[in-house]
């Protein structure tokens, strides 16, 4: 199985060798990141198999979207040829996933990708403008290239496409609803991942189970998860909502966008605000990365203290506007970069939540040790750390369309 995620500003792929569904997580047997971050006619390629590694720098003067034919091609040959070849050619790959960020109300699980997938992921270009024509782009590509695979398009929302209508449902006039103005939710792959793995580490049935999933990488969302359904979330209708990330400003008064656009801000103005000059940046001066601000709030800087702080109130709030939806909570899951690498993150959330019964053993805390629960011994609620595996779940769910 190969899996695509390919982003804005960079392209993700790696090859999972398998038999049958395995009972633990396996590694990639091939892994490879293209990166092109701020200047897209030059990408940094980085390839690692279980004993190889590659790097090399590829240039395209038309940019990112017009060179990633010609990109993807160099990345995969890497899978052929070299050092780092693990397969003779690419007809030994029998099924492609792509991480598709926005499928709408439409897909609640992965498909086959066909024309009409196709039409909707570019219909829904629209709802998430960075992130699914890059997601289109790279099916495409792959289609050129190997037409003889089939590939399958694997949703973020899709989780989150049985929210309750009262979840779903902005305050605004219905008919802006029915066009399509609604929470979608996203992370999804991630949320449904982590609550999965949650159940048998927690020993209890996933029908029973009430738990929040505390996604927080550059991006950050949580999702309240009952009984293995989501039932409320806080991304919304873009991944610009809910809590405060690393440079998205989460929930802010609607009212400050209005402002700004009387004072003569354009939208991309406002857009480059939400998306890419707020949140952890934007409140410190300093840095979207988390572990830059701990180094400035170590040399005493006020405004990286003051980011920690609004980051870890929003997490709290966050935390604490999703348990009306599950009626109690049973676990706390966290996970992504700095939910598994952060403790003192971990810690200054939980503090806050005493009151709910969250109590954290330190010392478990502190140690990284994969998958685990770092709650205290008389904890109400328990505290898990669990590493998410969205590539995993994607090669997971082209094994099981390829079943079906
Ligand atoms: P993405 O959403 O791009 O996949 P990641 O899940 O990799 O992002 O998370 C990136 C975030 O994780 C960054 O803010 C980074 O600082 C944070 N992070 C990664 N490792 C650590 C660590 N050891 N300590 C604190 N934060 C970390």
């Amino acid at each position: 199985m190969l899996v695509l995620n390919a982003g804005s500003s960079s392209l993700k792929v790696c090859l999972y060798q398998l038999e049958a569904e395995p009972d633990t997580v396996p590694p990639p047997c091939w892994h490879a990141l293209l990166d092109w971050g701020e200047d897209p006619t030059t990408a940094k390629l980085k390839v690692k198999t279980s004993h190889q590694q590659y790097q090399s720098i590829l240039t395209h003067p038309q940019g990112a979207i017009t060179g990633l034919p010609a990109w993807i091609k160099a990345l995969l040959a890497t899978l052929t040829e070299g050092q780092t070849a693990v397969v003779q050619t690419l007809d030994d790959i029998c099924m492609i996933g792509h991480r598709v960020v926005h499928g709408g109300l439409r897909y609640q699980a992965p498909v086959q990708v066909d024309a009409a997938v196709k039409a909707a992921i570019a219909e829904f270009s629209e709802y998430a403008p960075l992130h699914n024509p890059a997601n289109l782009a790279g099916i495409e590509v792959m289609e050129q290239l190997c037409p003889q695979i089939p590939q399958v398009a694997v949703f973020d929302t899709a989780f989150h496409a049985h929210l309750p209508r009262v979840a779903r449902t902005y305050p605004i006039p219905q008919e802006l609803s029915a066009a399509g103005i609604q929470r979608y939710g996203f992370h999804g792959i991630s949320h449904q991942y982590v609550s999965e793995r949650a159940a048998p580490l927690l020993e209890l049935p996933p029908t029973a189970l009430r738990l929040i999933t505390c996604h927080l990488g550059n991006g950050c969302s949580l999702a309240a998860v009952k009984g293995g359904q989501c039932v409320e979330t806080t991304m919304g209708f873009t991944p610009a909502a809910g809590v405060m990330m690393g440079t998205r400003c989460g929930d802010i008064d609607p009212g400050i966008l209005l402002y700004l656009l009387r004072r003569g801000y354009s939208v991309d103005q406002l857009d480059q605000l939400v998306n890419r000059q707020s949140g952890l940046l934007g409140v410190s001066g300093i840095s979207n990365d988390l572990r830059q601000i701990l180094a400035a709030i170590d040399q005493g800087v006020a405004a990286a203290q003051l980011a920690y702080d609004c980051f870890i109130y929003s997490l709290q709030r966050g935390i604490a506007s999703l348990i009306p939806p599950l009626g109690g909570v049973d676990a706390l899951v966290f996970t992504a970069g700095i939910g598994e690498n952060a403790p003192s993150v971990r810690a200054d959330v939980c503090h806050g939540l005493g009151w709910l019964g969250v109590h954290l053993n330190p010392v478990a805390n502190e140690q990284h040790h994969g998958d685990r629960d770092i709650a205290s011994a008389t904890s109400r609620v328990r505290v898990l750390v669990l590493q998410t595996q969205e590539d995993w779940a994607i090669a997971r769910a082209c094994l099981k369309v390829l079943a079906a």
